[in-house]
């Protein structure tokens, strides 16, 4: 999978379906969104045929509790859950191509259909099993739902599929005292049927697929581990009435949908149907998905590995037809101030509080700059406020903001001409270059925060140019080599506007646009005369506010509150 071979490929990029029943916080955006983003808009620049494709994913048992539990339909929690992502992502400048749902009927259709070719192949098993049940609300409660007593180790809070005491994997009619988690209701145990993908069968052509692909570290092992544990039967669907039912005329089938994990990822099949009707071509999915000049990449999180790695691409083959994916860059968990985070205990930052407070680049930058692809890493706010302050304004911004300012000053707002350009002129020309080529393969490879490091590095180069270059002393000397520094600074602040756009597309933006710059702006281009000495520069703005301790101060202690009071809380139980 080398760069060169990509060159002329179609790529279509996913990130993880955000599930549409909670809001999004840090540890997603680090995880499957804000380094596609970078990913695409890097390729983007490049002049590739790329898509970006996501949507929410609107089905699944909490969505069902969450409708119940504030005495509403599923339908309007996850049009609210779906609204809000959408507006936090677009604030972030997260740049899908297509933003799509589950609910949609288009995604109903296009998972159905992936059952029915399952089922009409023969590959599906009716297996009858046993399931708690509610007599008071007339359904079958999911067994993460129901609490008991674990007959192997006593714990008096297992689940009725699993004991998170002892680690053992519970049937339900295992479970001793059962009792449902949302009211107390004792359940029954009732029989229910279900169709099984049986895994093992497929596992041998799956394992033969993966094993000739290159995958990063996590994946392998992860997968490996599933494999040796043994691919059993999974049952795809579930007794539900929110969600895809199970397209099959069969009084067995009633009351029934497709379960969330064998729906979801096909999520992103439909979502690109639904971008090729938006853009008025409505077969142009097939160009993506159906075309093995297609480079397939999966952003995701740990957690959804076996999903992605696994289960999607064995339905995939099974189904026939579809590309599979070639690279899956999930990444590891963030912290918070050294914490876990916890959505039940809101021990989280929200993306939306963020964005009320700050705006969305030292954000980026600040996840970019400590992405955990290779291990867990932590977000903490005194981090945030120094990447921001001692790098994005310090640094960056002072440098293109004192190159502008000097310009303004000294040569009435127009690029000088150069004249003579001495050797180290030259040499910070080629920098730019070279940045912009291991930048490059930083951003092919998925490694966002080596990229980051590359790209600040450049800047503290400029810096130091400028310094050498005491233009402020050779402007009354020697005012043609003035002008040649001015001159390579103004180039160095062009290039910048490209080379930081795919991690910091807002003042990207500003910059180009105090710049003259035109759009649209292409990869390559950056390190060369992008900006013809007499063209006229606009005064420049201030690209990175600095952020005071007090506020930062504010955001520590509101995480600490709430770490306190979970203390508190465990030391009454
Ligand atoms: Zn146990």
């Amino acid at each position: 999978m080398g760069s060169s071979e990509r060159k002329t490929r179609k790529i279509l990029v996913t990130s993880a379906l955000p599930y549409a029943n909670g809001p999004l916080h840090l540890g997603h955006i680090a995880g499957a969104y804000l380094p596609a983003d970078i990913y695409v808009r890097y390729q983007r620049l490049k002049g590739r045929d790329v898509i970006y494709i996501c949507g929410s994913d609107e089905h699944g048992v909490p969505i069902t509790v969450s409708a119940d539990q504030e005495g509403i339909s599923p339908q309007e929690v996850v049009d609210r859950y779906h609204r809000m992502n959408k507006e936090a992502f677009e604030s972030l400048g997260i740049s899908f191509d297509h933003y799509s749902r589950t609910s949609l009927p288009v995604h109903h259709e296009t998972a159905q259909s992936f059952f029915t070719a399952l089922f009409q192949k023969g590959d599906l098993k009716v297996k009858e099993s046993e399931q708690f049940y509610s007599p008071r609300s007339r359904r079958f409660l999911p067994d993460r739902y129901v609490e008991g007593i674990c007959p192997h180790c006593r714990y008096d809070k297992a689940r009725g599929d699993q004991c998170d005491h002892c680690g053992k994997w519970l049937e339900p009619a295992d479970l001793i005292n059962p009792r449902s988690k949302m009211d107390g209701e004792i359940p029954e145990l009732r029989k229910t049927v279900h169709w099984y993908l049986p895994m093992g069968q497929f596992a041998d052509s799956w394992k033969k697929w993966f094993e000739s692909r290159q995958w990063k570290d996590n994946v392998r092992n992860y997968c490996r581990g599933w494999y040796e544990e043994g691919l059993g039967d999974r049952p795809i669907t579930r007794d539900l009435h929110w969600g895809v039912p199970v397209p099959l005329d069969d009084e067995k089938a009633r009351g029934k949908v497709l379960y969330v994990w064998f729906d979801a990822p096909i999520g992103y099949i439909s979502a690109t149907r639904e971008w090729a009707d938006k853009v008025g071509d409505s077969d142009r999915w097939k160009s993506y998905w159906k075309d093995p000049e297609t480079f397939l990449v999966h952003f995701i999180g740990k957690d959804n590995i076996v999903f992605h790695a696994i289960l999607f691409p064995m339905i995939l083959m099974e189904v026939g037809g579809y590309i599979l994916p070639e690279a899956i860059p999930a990444n590891e968990y963030l912290t918070i101030e050294g914490r876990k985070i916890s959505t039940s205990q809101n021990y989280a930052i929200w993306l939306k509080d963020y964005l009320e407070k700050f705006p969305a680049d030292p954000l980026r930058y600040t996840l970019a700059a400590n992405a955990p692809e290779t291990k867990d890493t932590d977000f903490s706010w005194s981090q945030f406020q120094s990447r921001n302050n001692d790098e994005l304004a310090d640094i960056l911004g002072n440098f293109v903001n004192r190159s502008l300012t000097f310009t303004h000053r000294f040569f009435k707002g127009r690029v000088p001409e150069p004249g003579k350009l001495d050797e180290v002129d030259q040499a910070m020309l080629k920098a730019i270059q070279e940045t912009r080529d291991d930048l490059g393969a930083c951003f092919e490879q998925f490694e966002v925060r080596r990229g980051t490091k590359t790209l600040m590095d450049l800047c503290r180069k400029a810096n130091k140019y400028f310094n050498d270059k005491a233009p402020w002393e050779t402007r009354k000397t020697r005012p043609e080599t003035c002008a040649a520094t001015l001159y390579v600074c103004l180039q160095v602040s062009r290039a910048l506007s490209v080379l930081m756009s795919p991690v910091l597309p807002g003042a990207a933006e500003k910059l180009l646009r105090v710049l003259g710059g035109e759009k649209p702006l292409s990869w390559d281009e950056a390190g060369t005369e992008l900006l013809r000495p007499g063209s006229r520069l606009r005064k420049p703005e201030i690209l990175f506010q600095k952020i005071d301790d007090e506020v930062i101060q504010r955001e520590i202690e509101s995480l600490a509150a709430i770490a306190g009071q979970d203390r508190e809380n465990k030391k009454n139980r």
